[in-house]
């Protein structure tokens, strides 16, 4: 009996659920698709890695003598979906059933349904044993409840797990040490070098190919670094724990001009793509605390991120959609600004964070959260158009996790499923956490006319915009106590400031500037 094992693009684990039992005469199925690559218009470096894992995990799979049967973009014959290319492979080799491992997408999830209904032998479809948490044991966690918390979520994961646990207390007899985290960079702070990988021979062929069909897409080759095989993704983990973890805590929320990576680990790449796994990732980070090399607040702040976060955003994903994805609580219609594309914008922070995006495919989480996310945010840009944004422009980026961060956690648009209350910040805050400020057209000191900085009266806005919804919420009670207290006169600048810089955006291409960039 010969089982056809199908791998998608981001389960290229020889542990994956759909290799576990493998057979000799198994043939495994690695497939590249036209539809995976545009469904939206990722980035470059984004399939560009993608491609080149997928290419070296092949050849990994081959020297351990299995039989893999890899289709290129190129190859003649190429349906350019994964439906049609299984089926081409099912005709080829004529197996009595086909395994695969449960993706990370509804999209994907829906057409699995048909290949059950459709092929002509068995499909039997497995967990996703890549993540701690399976889908049904947070379903049951989540029950019908309306709002869902991380931390409660993370504990019972730290519980289940016993990571950073002294029997039944949490190490250093707190759970999570983010007090100690929010620290802005020294000046004249040196950052150290980061281990970045120069693309190889099937790098450099995968780039060739992303030019020639995906010359349009947003993003840059030059400054690919991402490791593209599982012996470099344990080097950049490696590398992380020794250099990076030590003081990733302290400045884990910062962020300086031209230092794009600072003390990330920037495994997020490798890791949603199935070269590391969130155990071994996390058990590196515990074990870097428990011999005395990283201090606790690190190693904690490190592994909620893995073990809270991500496996919580990728259970309440597959809990709430694809209903979850519908809502839109602040009722925000508006456009995505032409910048987040060119980055022609004046704005500073925001201007940075495209650019570093545009050629790295990455951003840290606060860039992300507090920069292009608070703008977001604070103008009222449409969930969908901001969704797909993220999805396109980062290389870590697949909807399971791209989705609820955004709707959630950035837009607020699930009304509080995922937070208790968006997270709206003025300059002040850009200006705590970077050197953004200083180099901006604006002054992050002023409040109103045309050199304020647009975030001082945006933020306002949004509060006096959104009162009739956010008003009662408690957590956002001192800041509605202050709007309290301004004048009517004031209140009519803020709504008159933010309206003419709200008018100014611009979704289309300025006609001088390259087409979708
Ligand atoms: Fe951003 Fe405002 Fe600072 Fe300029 S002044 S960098 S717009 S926060």
């Amino acid at each position: 009996a010969k089982t056809l094992r199908f791998v998608l693009g981001d389960q290229l684990n020889r542990r994956v659920s759909s290799l576990v039992d493998l057979d000799d005469g198994d043939v495994v199925l690695i497939v590249e698709v036209m539809a995976e690559a545009t469904y939206v218009r990722h980035h470059k470096q984004k399939i560009a890695f993608l491609f080149s894992a997928m290419r070296h995990f092949a050849v990994e799979l081959e020297a351990e003598g299995i039989a893999v049967d890899y289709v290129r973009l190129d190859d003649p014959g190429n349906t350019g979906s994964f439906t049609g290319e299984l089926e081409r492979a099912a005709a080829r080799h004529a197996p009595t059933r086909v395994v695969v491992t449960e993706p990370g997408e509804w999209r994907v999830w829906a057409m699995m349904q048909d290949w059950r209904d459709d092929l002509a032998v068995p499909v039997e479809i497995r967990d996703d044993n890549r993540f701690l948490c399976p889908r049904r044991e947070f379903a049951d966690w989540a029950g019908d409840r309306r709002a869902l918390r991380m931390e409660t979520f993370y504990r019972g994961m730290r519980r289940r797990t016993g990571l950073l646990m002294d029997g039944k207390e949490p190490v250093g007899g707190q759970w999570n040490f983010d007090a100690d985290n929010r620290k802005k960079l020294p000046k004249n702070h040196a950052v150290p070098n980061r281990l970045r990988f120069a693309p190889d021979a099937t790098t450099r062929e995968v780039f060739a190919l992303v030019e020639r069909h995906f010359a349009g897409h947003f993003g840059d080759l030059d400054g690919f670094g991402w490791p593209v095989t599982r012996g470099e993704a344990l080097d950049a983990l490696k590398h992380f724990i020794a250099d990076g973890l030590p003081t990733f805590g302290d400045y884990q929320d910062a962020m300086k001009a031209g230092a794009p990576f600072l003390y990330h680990a920037l495994i997020s790449p490798p890791l949603n793509a199935g070269l590391l796994t969130a155990e071994e990732v996390c058990r590196a980070a515990e074990r870097a605390y428990r011999e005395g090399a990283a201090p606790l607040h690190c190693a904690e702040g490190f592994i909620r991120q893995i073990l809270g976060w991500r496996e919580y955003v990728r259970g309440l994903y597959w809990a709430r959609m694809p209903a979850y994805a519908e809502t839109n609580a602040l009722d925000a219609t508006r456009d995505l600004p032409w910048f987040y594309w060119s980055g022609e914008t004046e704005m500073n922070c925001l201007a940075q964070v495209v650019s570093e995006t545009r050629a790295h495919a990455y951003a840290h989480h606060i860039q992300r959260l507090m920069v292009t996310g608070n703008f977001a945010l604070l103008a009222g840009l449409a969930p969908a158009q901001v969704e797909e944004w993220y999805l396109v422009v980062f290389a870590d980026a697949y909807e399971w996790v791209e989705l609820p961060n955004v709707h959630g956690m950035v837009l607020w648009a699930d009304g509080g499923v995922m937070g208790s209350k968006p997270y709206a910040a003025s300059g002040a805050y850009i200006n705590r956490m970077s050197d953004y400020c200083g180099a901006c057209r604006y002054d992050v000191a002023k409040k109103a006319g045309p050199d304020a900085c647009p975030f001082n009266y945006l933020y306002w806005n949004f509060l006096m915009a959104n009162a009739d919804r956010l008003e009662g919420n408690p957590r956002l009670a001192m800041p509605y106590r202050s709007l309290a207290k301004m004048t009517p006169a004031r209140k009519a600048e803020i709504a008159s400031d933010a309206a003419s810089f709200l008018d100014g955006l611009s979704a289309d291409a300025p006609s001088a500037s390259r087409a979708i960039p």
